[in-house]
């Protein structure tokens, strides 16, 4: 199923995972997704992570979903570190093995030895190659807060993510913690005649100090009211996880109540976070 199809049948409901590399990391996949399944997501997400060796593990696990699991799922595939031909290669594989569905990204910095191998330079590129090979249903990522390299320059950001979502069928956010950092968004988007959906994504806090770190890596805030929520649940982590679920399922309320179009969660292949803020929202 083409998440361009689902999305005109109403709200979607997706969860992301990355591919495991070790065994260990496996088992924890398998259970989480053993977990997630009964839930019926929409759609589930694979990331594309660590350099040219991630090619397979994405493959392979995007495969295995369709293969396997009643899951519908999309591959993630960045720029950084193939020639265009090798991306080519992979969307037709991926296309091979039936795969519809397509996650189109610039990419995170690849590892050392592997900088400077990519040859398109940013997103669009890669949904306008996609398209060339056709079949997909294609998304693209936005940041609510701007992307890192935009140093600030909001208008220039917002064109650009204009711009791909022109070419691609609908965008997935960042994660964010303020509901306005999303209405944010999807304003400066209509604003440019830009309505196709845009899904938000969800980080459930479970450890500040994880989540810091991961936001300051993507160029994101966590906002002074909700670093005071979870330091209010002081120093037990049950407690300040317990917070950061409450957190999560209050801004998917008042995300579903402004009218978008889904919650794309960010699971990091567990499944408990997800579970209870499923139980909150009552479905
Ligand atoms: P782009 O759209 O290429 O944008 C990057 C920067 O370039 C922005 O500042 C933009 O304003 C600017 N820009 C864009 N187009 C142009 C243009 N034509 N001319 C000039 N400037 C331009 N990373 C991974 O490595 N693997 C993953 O699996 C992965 N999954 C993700 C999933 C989601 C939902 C999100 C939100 C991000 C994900 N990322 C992943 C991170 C992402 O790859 C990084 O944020 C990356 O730095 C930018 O990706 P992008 O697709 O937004 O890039």
């Amino acid at each position: 199923m083409k998440i361009a199809d689902l999305l005109m049948q109403g709200r979607t409901f997706s969860f992301e995972f990355f591919p495991p590399k070790t065994d260990a990391e496996q088992a924890t996949l398998v259970k989480a997704l053993r977990e997630l399944e009964p839930l019926e997501p929409s759609f589930v997400s694979v990331t594309y992570r660590g350099g040219r060796s991630s090619r397979q593990r994405t493959h392979d696990l995007v495969v295995g979903m369709l293969r396997t699991t009643t899951l519908t799922p999309m591959a993630h595939l960045t720029c950084v570190v193939h020639s265009r031909l090798e991306l080519a290669e992979i969307l037709v594989e991926f296309r091979k093995a039936g795969v519809e569905n397509l996650l189109a990204l610039g990419g995170d910095p690849p590892p050392e030895e592997e900088a400077g191998m990519g040859e398109l330079k940013h997103a669009d590129e890669l949904v306008e190659l996609a398209r060339a090979i056709g079949g997909f249903s294609i998304g693209v990522a936005a940041h609510p807060e701007l992307h890192p390299n935009s140093h600030g320059d909001r208008v220039a950001d917002r064109d650009h993510v204009a711009a791909k979502l022109e070419l691609a069928d609908f965008a997935i956010t960042q994660f964010f913690f303020r509901l306005s950092d999303y209405t944010g968004l999807v304003d400066d988007l209509a604003a440019r005649g830009m309505h196709k959906p845009v899904l938000p994504g969800i980080m459930p806090i479970t450890n500040l100090k994880a989540v810091r770190r991961m936001a300051e890596l993507s160029g994101c805030e966590v906002p002074p009211e909700v670093v005071a929520r979870l330091e209010a649940a002081g120093d037990d982590p049950e407690a300040v996880r317990r917070e950061g679920i409450a957190l999560a399922t209050e801004l998917c309320q008042q995300l579903l109540a402004a009218g978008a179009p889904g919650l794309h969660f960010y699971t990091l292949n567990r499944s408990t976070a997800t579970r209870e803020i499923y139980a909150n929202l009552g479905m």
